[in-house]
């Protein structure tokens, strides 16, 4: 399957935010937002003017890039986001967050939403006690994710958990870390997500 394997910290800097994508070293002073504040290029300097569909754009590739997500799934997403019942913008942001790879990163089994989809790719975690190695899996409320038993010693996973105590978890989970296992309470609603993106604005980009 597809995926971008290109320098992950220009993605920041084009959208001029931190996506947290690097795991521990986005919250150090060589995150390069931190020190290049400025779109990547020749030309990330200069002075830019932006058109309503180009804020638009901006903020459906900052979305997609925080998920990880290519834009022909992500295009998927919004049209089953649109099917549903419910507000598009927010039915769309619930889905992406229920992506089982985002939730071994929000639990803290993983520094970043990248090192969980490999780790679910490796057949680390279960669901509901079942392997699931498909990180687009999505999650529903009740769910049980666990790493499984025999990955319990891989040191990543350790080291993730033990950052992911300063890094706090969101309410609508708990883990319990002696057994390596989290739950959904329910899924998230709007107020729960603190991603800073203004979802209208995708539905605004999709719909014309
Ligand atoms: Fe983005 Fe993290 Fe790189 Fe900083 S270190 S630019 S937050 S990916």
């Amino acid at each position: 399957m597809a995926r971008y394997t290109d320098s992950v910290c220009r993605l920041c800097r084009r959208e001029g935010v931190k996506l947290f994508l690097k795991g521990e070293r986005c919250y150090t002073d060589k995150c390069a937002i931190e020190r290049r504040n400025y779109p990547p290029g020749q030309h990330g300097q200069a002075r830019a003017k932006f058109s309503e569909y180009a804020i638009q754009l901006r903020e459906k590739q900052k979305l997609r890039r925080i998920y990880g997500v290519l834009e022909r799934q992500f295009r998927r997403y919004f049209h089953s986001a649109e099917r549903g019942k419910g507000i598009t913008g927010e039915t769309l942001l619930v889905m992406l967050e229920r992506r089982l790879d985002n939730l071994v990163y929000r639990l803290g089994f993983a520094n970043s939403r990248a090192e969980g989809r490999q780790l679910v790719r490796h057949g680390h975690c279960a669901v509901n006690g079942r392997k699931v190695n498909i990180p687009s899996y999505l999650v529903k409320a009740g769910d049980a994710i666990t790493v499984r038993e025999k990955s319990r010693t891989v040191a990543r996973i350790g080291e993730a958990l033990e950052a992911s105590q300063r890094r706090g978890i969101p309410d609508w989970l708990e883990v319990d870390r002696q057994t390596f296992t989290g739950r959904v309470k329910a899924l998230p609603v709007r107020a729960d997500l603190t991603t800073p993106i203004n979802e209208k604005l995708v539905v605004e980009l999709y719909s014309k």
